[in-house]
């Protein structure tokens, strides 16, 4: 990508409101807009990672057996009415009347849509277990909407359905999903730690919420000290000491990441969605319910991946896996930043071009800081007398120079 064509307009201010580093950092390097309170738009650089954190989610859903699906944000009130949602769930739906005065919502969840997708198709204990999940806008009326992408209204959101025939085998698919969160996060560059929530107004009997310790996380988890115990305020109160080993606990900030509810048969008895058993009798669908924000993941890699100069993004979610620089205008300097920049397309690499002449090299490196990829290729006469680029890893203040021919490895 051209830097000269790209979408983006780095900015010196941060947003005034901006409480945390992701939003200044991504309101600043132009990956998001605001458009109202708890509202934004993705521009390309934002755009890119979200569909890589996309990605990841949707590999790792498919590998435990998940089939996609896409289930509509309009919910007509029938269906939260058999729930008894329609007034309690919290925050409040986002409500809405049709030109004939019909009401409905906007899905915060879908709980209830899912499960009316699947009581008319689901009769058998043959037809169990089955894994829906979708990557789909979510509607959240907050209270206040603050933090860039970590608290928002409206938000993309990979939530997995599980239906079971046995409590059994729904927490043996509870414990997988929990991995599988592990992995997800790993490969975004970061390290939950899965403690044991309240279920809140989703409900259920059993819940984890995934953890990123980060001073911006409005949420406070305790963690033993000794024995790595964790939990958060709700679930262990007032306690001072571990409940396993009785060592000190401490309290540390943190972002919910990511949430699993085992449901039971919370929505399937009262939706009638049952299934007959191998002896015949017909039960209530056994079901799990497993959420992860897109948004606000993407904001969590950058409030624990940055430095005072800007993002610093993991290799396998930034926008571009490299920064090209030449910083200077001669036709030689030109020449051989172009040639660099066609060669690794051809290859299938698609870097960042800085191909702007009407920018210092200061002013350059400054936007690269922020913008954060994690690799920076600088190509200047002094590096080409060697036959060479000048290669740094965004996360170290190290440089090295490498013969062109070679230059792909670090890239790739
Ligand atoms: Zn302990």
């Amino acid at each position: 990508m051209l830097q000269s064509k790209l979408f983006a307009k780095v900015k010196k201010e941060s947003p005034k409101d901006a409480e945390s580093v992701s939003h200044r950092y991504l309101v600043r390097a132009d990956f998001i807009d605001q458009l109202a309170s708890g509202v934004y738009s993705f521009l390309p650089l934002g755009w890119r990672v979200h569909k890589r954190i996309e990605e990841i989610i949707r590999q790792e859903m498919v590998l435990l057996g998940g089939q996609e699906v896409s289930l509509p944000v309009l919910t007509p009130k029938k269906l939260w009415l058999e729930t008894g949602r329609w007034e309690t769930i919290d925050p409040p739906l986002f409500k809405i009347k049709d030109r004939h005065g019909s009401e409905l919502a906007l899905g915060p969840t879908h709980e209830e849509v899912i499960t009316d997708l699947v009581r008319q198709r689901v009769n058998s204990y043959r037809d169990l277990p089955l894994y829906l999940f979708q990557i789909q806008n979510k509607f959240r009326n907050e209270m206040r909407a603050t933090g860039g992408l970590l608290r928002v209204r409206e938000f993309a959101m990979k939530d997995l359905y599980s239906f079971h025939a046995t409590k059994e085998d729904a927490i043996n698919f509870y414990e997988k999903i929990k991995k599988a969160y592990l992995r997800i996060f790993k490969r975004c560059g970061l390290k939950p730690v899965c403690v044991e929530a309240d279920p809140g107004t989703i409900g259920g009997e059993l819940s984890h919420e995934f953890m990123v310790l980060s001073d911006a996380g409005e949420d406070k988890v305790l963690i033993c000290q000794k024995c790595k115990c964790a939990g958060n305020i709700e679930k262990f109160g007032n306690v001072k000491s571990c409940p396993k080993c009785k060592s000190s606990l401490k309290q540390f900030s943190s972002i919910e990441s990511a949430h699993a509810f085992y449901l039971g048969t919370k929505y399937s008895q009262v939706m009638s969605a049952n299934f007959t058993d191998k002896d015949g009798k017909i039960k209530p669908l056994i079901m799990g319910c497993y959420g992860i924000g897109l948004g606000r993941l993407m904001a969590t890699v950058v409030e624990v991946n940055h430095d005072k100069k800007g993002i610093i993004w993991p290799k396998e979610i930034a926008p571009f896996p490299a920064h090209l620089i030449p910083i200077e205008n001669s036709s030689k300097v030109r020449k051989a930043a172009n040639g660099l920049y066609r060669d690794l397309k051809k290859r299938g690499i698609e870097v960042l071009y800085d191909d702007r002449r009407d920018k210092t090299a200061g002013e350059k490196f400054a936007e690269a800081d922020l913008i954060g990829l994690p690799v920076r290729l600088v190509v200047s006469e002094k590096t080409l007398a060697k036959n060479s680029v000048e290669v740094k890893e965004r996360k170290s203040d190290k440089v090295k120079l490498v013969k062109i021919k070679q230059v792909v490895k670090y890239v790739q």
